[in-house]
């Protein structure tokens, strides 16, 4: 079986292990050199099922249930499983309520035991939701590896168009956005986002602060780096972050920590999230070609389910063809 797949995001590079995994020659061909600048770049790495619930369908949760394990498979030591810990101001105490009432899988925690799994928010809320079993990665760091460790299982990178390429058996097509100019349903929503640095905040997990019209966490990164995130925009403009987002993020990130007032602004980044009109991801075959997309704010998490779907796809195909062709000779 030989599998051609487009793109280099998460959804490529996971379904490509997928392939790898299950015997395929796998080739992955990407216009970039590097994976910068993609939604993939740009993302916060949180994989969490139970939070989403909370403003996405049931179907999200359960493909997401398994990411980490998927994730921690495939790169050992890349997953951090300290779970998510959600957090409002006192005057949006209501929003923790009705956070809590859309969701499941957490723990309410008080001010001491707060203080005793993030010591440094410790006093700085009353109340907060802990979802145990959720978890996190760096997304560069993950894709980097992923990718090295693809070329060790002999995997090929082409940059470029595949116009030169051999026949295939099948294409992967896992171009994201690119793809909206032949599937008129998808559409970007613009993710902005911060990279912060301050050696005066140590956090473990990532930190939701909920707010009735702009939620938004820090997911911390190596060396007291803090990605801040992010603005769901109905755009796909991929201008530079504008000043009231940027203020935004810094507001709440400050809401968390008076010390990230003090942090320096390492980077400021958008990501264009691709988007079907009810926010779930698709995988869709036509003929020789099998689209992933619609990863839209779950990427991370639902990538690995999402290329499985596409392995059992190809794989289920081949069985058929190679009957056919085994009751013709
Ligand atoms: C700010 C932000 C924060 C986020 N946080 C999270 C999070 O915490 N957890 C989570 O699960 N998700 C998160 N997401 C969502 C996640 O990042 C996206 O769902 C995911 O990255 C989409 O991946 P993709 O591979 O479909 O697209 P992309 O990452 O955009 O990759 C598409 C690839 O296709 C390539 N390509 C384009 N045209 C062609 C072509 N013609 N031929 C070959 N290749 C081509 C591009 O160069 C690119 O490399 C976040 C997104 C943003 C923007």
């Amino acid at each position: 079986m030989k599998a051609l797949v487009r793109g280099a995001g998460v959804a490529g590079l996971t379904a490509a292990y997928e392939l790898a995994m299950r015997g395929a020659t796998v080739t992955v061909v990407d216009p970039r050199r590097d994976i910068t600048g993609t939604a993939s770049w740009y993302a916060g790495g949180m994989l969490a099922p139970d939070c989403e619930r909370e403003s996405a369908e049931q179907i999200v949760q359960d493909l997401g249930l398994n990411a980490a394990d998927w994730w921690e498979t495939a790169l050992p030591s890349y997953v951090t499983r300290a779970g998510t810990l959600v957090v409002a101001a006192g005057r949006d105490a209501t929003e923790l309520a009705r956070f809590a009432s859309r969701s499941n899988g957490f723990q309410t925690l008080g001010e001491e035991e707060i203080g005793a799994l993030e010591p440094d928010l410790g006093g700085r809320f009353r109340l907060a939701l802990h979802f145990v079993r959720e978890a996190h990665l760096d997304p560069r760091a993950a894709l980097t590896a992923l990718r090295d460790r693809l070329e060790r299982k002999g995997v090929s990178f082409v940059e470029g168009a595949p116009r030169w390429m051999k026949r295939f058996d099948v294409t992967i097509d896992c171009t994201g956005m690119a793809r909206a100019k032949a599937d008129p349903q998808l559409r970007g929503v613009r993710g902005e986002m911060l990279i912060l640095r301050t050696p005066d905040v140590s956090l473990s997990r990532p930190i939701r602060l909920l707010h009735p019209r702009f939620p938004v966490y820090v997911v911390p990164r190596n060396d007291h780096h803090f990605m801040v995130g992010a603005t769901m925009i109905e755009s796909d403009a991929i201008g530079p972050i504008t000043a009231r987002s940027m203020m935004e993020l810094l507001n709440a990130a400050y809401t968390i920590h008076p010390a990230f007032a003090e942090s320096e602004i390492v980077e400021s980044g958008v990501g264009i999230r691709p988007a079907f009109p009810d926010n779930l991801p698709r995988v869709t075959r036509n003929g020789d070609v099998i689209h992933i997309n619609g990863l839209y704010r779950h990427g991370f998490l639902l990538a690995p389910a999402m290329a499985r779907q596409a392995a059992d796809l190809v794989f289920s195909r081949q069985t058929t063809t190679e009957r056919i062709h085994e009751a013709c000779h």
